[in-house]
């Protein structure tokens, strides 16, 4: 077995002893590997075990990607999720080769990609970036910004609101994390409750560290590195 196979079943079996934990279904959750510093060969290893979703924080690394792997003929159609911050002058090239944005915390982002994702396309899926422990030097909404933000972006026709995305400062502890988590967590649910849009479904955290705390907490879209292809430099 290869190390990127083993990998993938460790995940695998985490999600799973997670979800037994918190008595939630498996199905209910989506493994997002994210391949940053990642080659477009090793990201093809993973694609041939059949993972299909990948994401990147750098818009022109994932664009190397997306090409170089646009014509791999025995592999499905990968779906691409932007996971960083997005430039005004990068969204012409999120907007025309991504599937999904994770990471809209501006208006003006949102309309620059609204405007610019192709007719031909399906909207372009997103979810809001919202910095829920105040971490310093981080890019997302406050808590407070999170609903307007999400009332305005809603209204764009080419793109689709899907839900929240978070990424908290390291915790070592399982109790730290799962507070932090059951916070995104609850302002996900007030946002619904009081917007009831129609397709508020994704709630994306839980990574390498936290994945079980952030199953624990009711995540939708687990974003993982580390855990599938080793430590980055
Ligand atoms: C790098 C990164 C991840 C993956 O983190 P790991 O700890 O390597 O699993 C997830 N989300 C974002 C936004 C990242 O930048």
């Amino acid at each position: 077995m290869s190390h990127l196979e083993n990998n993938l079943q460790t995940v695998q079996q985490r999600i799973e002893n997670a979800c037994l934990a918190s008595a939630r279904d498996v199905a209910s959750i989506q493994l997002l590997a994210v391949s940053k510093t990642v080659s477009a060969q090793t990201v093809q290893a993973l694609a041939e075990l059949g993972v299909r979703d990948f994401g990147e924080n750098y818009i022109q690394e994932g664009l190397d990607k997306i090409n170089a792997l646009a014509g791999v003929a025995h592999i499905q159609p990968l779906r691409w999720y932007c996971i960083g911050p997005v430039q005004s002058n990068k969204t012409k090239w999120v907007a025309e080769k991504f599937d999904w944005v994770l990471s809209v915390d501006r208006l003006k982002i949102a309309q620059r990609l609204n405007d610019q994702r192709p007719e031909h396309l399906p909207p372009l899926q997103v979810c809001l970036q919202v910095n829920v422990d105040a971490g310093v030097n981080k890019s997302g909404l406050s808590p407070q910004d999170v609903s307007a933000l999400a009332l305005e972006v809603s209204q764009l026709e080419r793109l689709c609101l899907r839900g929240l995305m978070t990424i908290p400062e390291p915790q070592t502890c399982f109790e730290d994390q799962l507070a932090v988590h059951q916070r995104t967590r609850a302002l996900f649910d007030e946002i619904q409750a009081k917007h009831s849009f129609a397709q508020w479904d994704t709630l994306s955290m839980g990574m390498t560290a936290d994945l079980e705390a952030a199953v624990q907490a009711g995540s939708t879209l687990l974003r993982i590195g580390t855990a599938l292809f080793g430590s980055r430099n």
